[in-house]
């Protein structure tokens, strides 16, 4: 590593000695180096070599109406020319932000009050967690501070988002999670359900031990809790029947708010504008980004109801002001894309395409659960996940991550981005993917799988 000039040389050479990535083991990745994409187009991205892929993640589950789409380099474009930059902050205001935000309240699922503006879900989720604590002095409860999310949640990296993720490689020498961040267990019921019991039963014990871990701690110190309607980057996590409706009764129960993390399932994804909508969820605080933009700009959005804002609007009128908002909050061009972008998901209809689309491609993922290495295929809509077992009957690996792994070096071989977590496969296509398409990403799993049976002996 010393030895390398600072300049010069191969893009991959470059990259190692200059780049350090996210989510990239730092040391391997000076051995290993990048993949360089240098293109998309549709549901394909090609890379520096010339080879194509099917982009199965829609880059990271967000790029709903795929690559190059024209309308929104435009709506950019002319935002660009017109106001490049402006700001919230102080009153001021600009068309962009003003429209989208009412775009977003006519959407919402449930009624909805205001809308907020950051640039990213790790700070909306941030942003949410100051809020709930200001609105909870705001109410003259300065000890209902804790919050609770869930084993294999996801809601970003910042201190407080990180914090509520519950994934143990985003806490790991990172001093986290914070103490007023709890965690009970996820809703797998493939994984966690006893022997014997129904998916409806372990659902009610999932609420029970929410409902076990408030007393515990004391209703009055709770807050709020976070969930993603459908779990991304925790495995992709579909909730079990009936979970939803037996955990916000036991929220009502307690007067806690519920924030909905819909970065993933926002736009589409479950085959509803909202996952919200798909489970029956009644947020209080909603966060949405990545397809909200398709990613094509950075840009995220929390949505509240009344109940959440109006405490808020009073503790700001008694300070003064609102201590808090981003630069980039409502960037004029990543409002003028959203609003583009929205669009053009209603027009072409994408909610429903995710709907027909993914279910067709998951039922022939179904069909792959015969394989002696396939344990469950699970999702809904367009984002869908197979878990890779060594040993169905104890649904074991001897050692995790060894099969997803090898999975998805297969799957990349055959010319389609996937993304493993630990042994679970995911797939979250573009919502704009076509049935043929689909069939095709299909083919490649298919014979992926086929490949690593025969590797496997
Ligand atoms: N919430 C969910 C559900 C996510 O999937 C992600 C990112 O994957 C985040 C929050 C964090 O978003 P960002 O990476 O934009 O900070």
């Amino acid at each position: 590593m010393d030895d390398l000039t600072n300049f010069g040389g191969t893009a991959e050479e470059r990259d190692i000695r200059n780049h350090f990535h996210a989510y990239t083991n730092a040391r391997r990745h000076m051995d290993v180096g990048p993949m360089i994409i240098e293109e998309g187009s549709g549901i394909h991205v090609t890379d520096n070599s010339g080879r194509r892929y099917i982009e199965g993640m829609a880059g990271l589950w967000s790029v709903g109406v795929g690559f190059q789409e024209r309308r929104l380099i435009e709506a950019a474009t002319r935002q660009m020319e017109k106001l490049p930059f402006y700001h919230n902050f102080g009153h001021k205001s600009h068309g962009p932000a003003i429209d989208f935000a009412e775009r977003l309240i006519d959407i919402a699922p449930v009624p909805m009050s205001k809308v907020f503006f950051t640039n990213s879900g790790s700070e909306a989720n941030d942003t949410v967690l100051k809020m709930v604590w200001y609105r909870s002095n705001a109410l003259g409860q300065p000890d209902k501070k804790k919050v609770i999310a869930r084993i294999r949640g996801y809601h970003g990296v910042t201190i407080a988002s990180a914090s509520l993720t519950g994934l143990p490689y985003n806490h790991r020498s990172f001093d986290l999670p914070l103490d007023r961040v709890l965690h009970i267990g996820s809703p797998h019921y493939w994984r966690e359900g006893r022997p014997g019991e129904t998916e409806e039963e372990f659902a009610t014990r999932c609420a029970e031990e929410l409902e076990t871990l408030i007393l515990r701690e004391g209703p009055e110190t709770i807050a709020a809790f976070w969930a993603e309607p459908v779990m991304g980057a925790g495995g992709v996590i579909v909730p079990p029947t009936g979970y939803f409706d037996k955990i916000q009764a036991v929220l009502a129960k307690y007067d806690i708010l519920f924030v909905a993390d819909e970065v993933i399932c926002g736009f589409g994804r479950t085959g509803e504008m909202f996952g919200s909508t798909t489970y029956g969820i009644r947020p209080d605080v909603m966060v949405l980004s990545k397809q909200i933009t398709s990613s094509y700009v950075p840009f995220s959005a929390i949505m509240m109801n009344d109940r959440f804002f109006g405490p808020i609007a009073e503790e700001s009128d008694r300070i003064g002001t609102f201590g808090h908002g981003f630069t980039a909050g409502g960037h004029p061009v990543g409002a003028a894309v959203a609003l583009e972008n929205l669009a053009i998901i209603e027009e072409r209809d994408l909610v429903a395409n995710a709907r027909e689309v993914g279910a067709h491609f998951r039922a022939r993922l179904e069909g792959l659960k015969s394989s002696p290495l396939v344990g469950e295929v699970r999702g809904v809509g367009l984002i869908a996940a197979i878990e890779l077992v060594e040993d169905k009957a104890t649904k074991s690996v001897a050692t995790p991550g060894r099969l997803g792994t090898m999975m998805n070096a297969a799957l990349l071989r055959n010319g389609l981005i996937s993304r493993s977590m630990t042994d679970a496969a995911a797939f979250c296509p573009p919502l704009i993917i076509t049935r043929a398409q689909a069939d095709e990403m299909f083919e490649i799993v298919a014979k992926s799988l086929a490949e690593l049976e025969a590797e496997e002996g």
